[in-house]
């Protein structure tokens, strides 16, 4: 069983009430515990926080560099270990886990190798004499994420706030507690004591740490209504935040795209990937009418040959369980709530093993058609596996259909002619907008990522998410 402690100031803390996380391929299984802080905990790891800015801040930028970097080396040694560690409490699968890590250790070497000349000074020279433009650190950053990529999303928040000479205090979901604070562990060993601390626990922790008086900046992924308590939360300090909320991202198919074996791979697991449980896959697809036939006809084939459902340890799996009993019952429900209103709700895909699939926290996948744009199917984030497919007639409607309701955060347009698909992609109300790929393959490091509307504000990724520190 693995064990998640609190990192106050280097140290691990071991004390105190535990929550317990189940694997949710087979909640019988326990996989490991998390040992959750109070209020005056957070309050003491804050202020060791911000007791280790000053000297970290005062290092030269391409100093602090070479130290993350250096921090985050002996993590590639512990692929497999954290692989096994993400899929075991989170239903990811193992290629999904192994990924997820691997691509969170990139950034990390990414971002200390772009940091240093974004830190550097910049000069105007004015009629009244030279400006010199300091880029200086915020002071302690509370790092609040989710459960569904705790790596990477820790990562984006981690790598870009300590390069530019923040401290970090983090805490992530106890849904998902283990394998980041294994990771985050090993990196802060690294680094000097209390300039990356890890507290666990959840609503009341998440609160007790951005309203700590040493807190200059809070920077949260997760869901648009944790996001209202925060904000309420941080009006009084007029504390800053950077906010990476939900989507219900349209894919909008053109009449001319061609349905390439791959093309169709990719639009079916931009929906699908990690059983449909990311803020940037796919939610609804729009279908030109005049094809409509033969688009559906073609992803139920694809769907039912790539997605396989079953314990995401086994290699062949491609669509774990849901994160608990109460995603499940909230999937489900949603299913049945179309099916209920006259939608044509289609099973896809196959089962790998029966027995595991009946015992734990799975939901079979659906595509539903013929549904209207106010079911809550259409209508909000499904943040399961299972997606709506409705057609349109004109490429205007699809456009006014993929604006509508209040979220923007991707989007993605597929077409065979690229100059007509950017220039419909250009009127789609998204943070980023993707051309024939979608979900994680539209997603570039390079290239700055985050929402508008409801999906959230400020940006990570890119040279704006490093700036943002
Ligand atoms: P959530 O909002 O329930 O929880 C997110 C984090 O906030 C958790 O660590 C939780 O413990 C903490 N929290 C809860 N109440 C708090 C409070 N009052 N103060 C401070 N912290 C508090 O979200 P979730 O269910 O873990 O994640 C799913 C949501 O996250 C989805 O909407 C998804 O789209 C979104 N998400 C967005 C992105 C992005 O980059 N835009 C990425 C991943 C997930």
């Amino acid at each position: 069983m693995i064990e998640a402690p609190l990192l106050v100031a280097g140290e691990p803390i071991t004390t105190g009430e535990w929550v317990e996380r189940r694997n949710p391929a087979h909640p019988d299984r326990l996989v490991g515990r998390a040992v959750v802080g109070d209020a005056a905990l957070v309050r003491d790891t804050v202020s060791a926080s911000a007791s280790a800015g000053a000297s970290w801040r005062a290092l030269a930028p391409a100093e602090r560099a070479a130290r993350l970097r250096s921090a985050g080396e002996p993590l590639e040694a512990m692929t497999d270990g954290i692989a096994e560690l993400l899929t075991a409490e989170l239903g990811k699968t193992i290629a999904g886990s192994a990924g997820e890590f691997g691509f969170a250790r990139t950034y990390l070497g990414m971002v200390a190798d772009r940091a240093p000349a974004l830190c550097a000074d910049t000069e105007e020279d004015t009629r009244f004499g030279k400006a010199i433009v300091p880029k200086e650190p915020y002071g302690v950053v509370a790092a609040i994420v989710p459960w569904n990529a705790p790596l990477i999303l820790a990562m984006m928040k981690v790598a870009p706030a300590l390069a530019t000479g923040n401290t970090v205090v983090l805490k992530p979901s106890p849904l998902a507690p283990l394998a980041v604070t294994t990771v985050l562990t090993k990196l802060a060993e690294g680094l000097p004591p209390g300039v990356l601390s890890v507290v666990q626990g959840g609503a009341d922790v998440g609160e007790a740490l951005t309203t700590a008086p040493e807190v200059a900046k809070v920077s949260f992924t997760g869901g648009e209504r944790t996001a209202e308590h925060i904000l309420r939360a941080l009006a009084p300090g007029l504390t800053p935040a950077v906010l990476e909320l939900g989507g219900n991202d349209p894919a909008v198919l053109l009449d001319d795209v061609e349905l390439t074996d791959d093309l169709l791979h990719r639009l079916v697991m931009g929906s699908f990937l990690t059983a449909g449980q990311v803020c940037m896959a796919t939610k609804r697809l729009l279908v030109p009418a005049s094809r409509y036939d033969e688009v559906v006809e073609a992803y139920l084939r694809t769907a039912d040959e790539a997605l396989v459902l079953g314990d995401p340890a086994e290699p062949e799996v491609t669509l774990g369980p849901v994160v608990d009993a109460a995603a499940k019952t909230r999937v489900e429900a949603l299913v049945d709530g179309a099916r209920s209103s006259g939608a044509d709700v289609r099973p896809v895909g196959s089962i790998h093993d029966d027995s595991v699939v009946s015992a734990g926290w799975f939901v079979r996948p659906t595509v539903v058609l013929g549904a209207s744009d106010d079911d809550p199917i259409v209508a909000t984030e499904q943040f399961g596996p299972t997606v709506p497919i409705q057609a349109y007639d004109t490429v205007d409607e699809a456009v006014d259909r993929a604006n509508a309701g209040p979220y923007g955060l991707s989007s993605s347009v597929w077409s065979e002619d690229l100059e007509r698909a950017v220039s419909v992609a250009r009127r789609i109300r998204a943070g980023s907008t993707s051309v024939n790929t979608a979900n994680r393959w539209g997603i570039n490091p390079l290239v700055p990522f985050g929402g508008v509307g409801r999906s959230g504000y400020g940006r990570e990724y890119g040279d704006a998410g490093i700036e943002g520190y």
